[in-house]
């Protein structure tokens, strides 16, 4: 039986294979790559990379990090795994035995499954999303995204700095409501229209204008939106589909235990695609972010180099920079009881309680806060509201 191979090569899948090295693993370690890049950081595919048009992908690592552990790079796509045999087919006929397996094939956006085929539709989520928007835009005047979570609006900033018209459709009656605070919201809306960004909430579509082969106009609720080229961002699925041929359990993800788990012995899911249940309460839990993915892949790692599984323990964080404003959050703001707001000029913090727990922490603008509000949930401090009012200087005192 042959080591360990990973299937992904995104930010959990790589890290994963060069933590396995570091941690003394010495069995073959293969990693299996669908996108068949050097694999490269996801985030300034909306921010940075669009500006300019002679950017290129951002390594995570230079090819010289895999080959110098004896990485084995597999470009291709997995396409069917048999549990009991322990073996994985790619879609090349090639076929790998192992004796790990670790699904780190992250999410696949969403899209409108009603909407007529369009050459001007698109979303972003691999490196060949990002070179066909990229393209598309070069013709461009005015862009419609359909979705304000963090890749549209990442995506609508960044467009409209390259002097594009942009609208934003939105269904709720804010932006980022799924995942952010009203006051973030608001801050984050009040940045964008400072750029120009045309932001249209409880915007429901009722109709996509297509004449030959190109959405030319969206009707909705509020009117009609014309377009010459469209982005959908609505949001992301785990990517299960390779779960399914070997009936691994899935809800909203590959089901995994504490410990990162799968059901079948010898298999792990990292990253976007595990829903990781809680050692706590039995809950459970998907978040798409790098570090989440990054964490996780270091924790498996560690199991599967010293033959010990623990529990995965971490505190979540996530960034997202949209133009001016630097977002980032720490913690978990699902069934927070109370939010204390801090406003100050240019930067913005907002805590959430859960009785008297500190659950949560979203900055605008205020890196060092939420390096603080990383360390403050760590220790488990239990902030009142008025010493969070008071400010940093007071909430270090809780843990220094
Ligand atoms: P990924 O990094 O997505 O990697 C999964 C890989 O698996 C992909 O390369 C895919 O092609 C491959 N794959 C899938 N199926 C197969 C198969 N059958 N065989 C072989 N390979 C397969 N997060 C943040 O924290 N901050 C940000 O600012 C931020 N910005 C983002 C901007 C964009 C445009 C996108 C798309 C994401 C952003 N994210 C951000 C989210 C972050 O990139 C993801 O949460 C992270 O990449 C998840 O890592 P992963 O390893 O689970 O999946």
């Amino acid at each position: 039986m042959s080591g360990v191979v990973i299937i992904g090569a995104g930010h959990g899948g790589s890290q994963l294979a060069i933590s396995l090295r570091d941690e003394g693993y010495d069995g073959a370690i293969t990693l299996i790559d669908a996108e068949g890049e050097l694999p490269y950081h996801k985030p300034p595919l909306s921010k940075t990379f669009l500006k300019q048009s002679d950017a290129r992908p951002m390594p995570l690592r230079p090819a010289s990090a895999y080959d110098d552990r004896e990485i084995e790079r597999i470009a291709g796509r997995a396409s069917h795994v048999d549990i009991v045999g322990r073996k994985v087919a790619l879609e090349s006929g090639q076929r790998l035995s192992y004796e790990h397996m670790v699904l780190a094939t992250g999410s696949r956006n969403r899209s409108f499954a009603a909407w007529p085929k369009a050459s001007n539709v698109f979303s972003l989520r691999s490196l060949a999303d990002a070179y066909a928007l990229r393209a598309a835009m070069m013709e461009t005047r005015r862009v419609v995204i359909v979705g304000g979570g963090f890749i549209g609006l990442e995506l609508a900033a960044s467009l409209r700095s390259t002097g594009r018209d942009v609208v934003v459709l939105e269904a709720a009656d804010r932006v980022l409501k799924r995942v952010a605070a009203a006051e973030i919201s608001a801050a984050v809306e009040a940045v964008l229209e400072e750029m120009n960004v045309e932001i249209l909430s409880n915007t429901q579509i009722i109709n996509v204008d297509c004449r030959e082969g190109r959405v030319i106009g969206i009707e909705t609720n509020r009117g009609r939106v014309t377009s010459d080229l469209v982005v959908v961002g609505i949001g992301a699925d785990a990517e299960v589909r390779l779960a399914h041929s070997p009936s691994l359990a899935t809800d909203n993800g590959i089901l995994v235990d504490p410990a990162l788990r799968t059901t079948s012995p010898g298999v792990w899911a990292i990253g976007d695609v595990a829903n990781v249940m809680s050692r706590e309460n039995g809950t459970r839990l998907r978040i798409e972010s790098v570090q989440n993915a990054t964490d996780q892949a270091r924790h498996v790692a560690r199991c599967i180099a010293t033959s010990r599984v623990e529990p995965y323990q971490s505190i979540p964080w996530f960034w997202s920079d949209i133009g001016p404003a630097k977002l980032q959050i720490a913690g978990l703001s699902s069934g927070s009881t109370e939010r204390i707001v801090r406003d100050e000029p240019g930067r913005l913090a907002v805590y959430h309680l859960r009785g008297a727990d500190l659950v949560a922490v979203e900055t605008i603008n205020n890196p060092a806060e939420h390096v603080l509000a990383r360390r403050l949930l760590a220790a488990s401090a239990k902030p009142t509201a008025e010493q969070i009012r008071q400010g940093p200087q007071v909430l270090r005192m809780l843990i220094d």
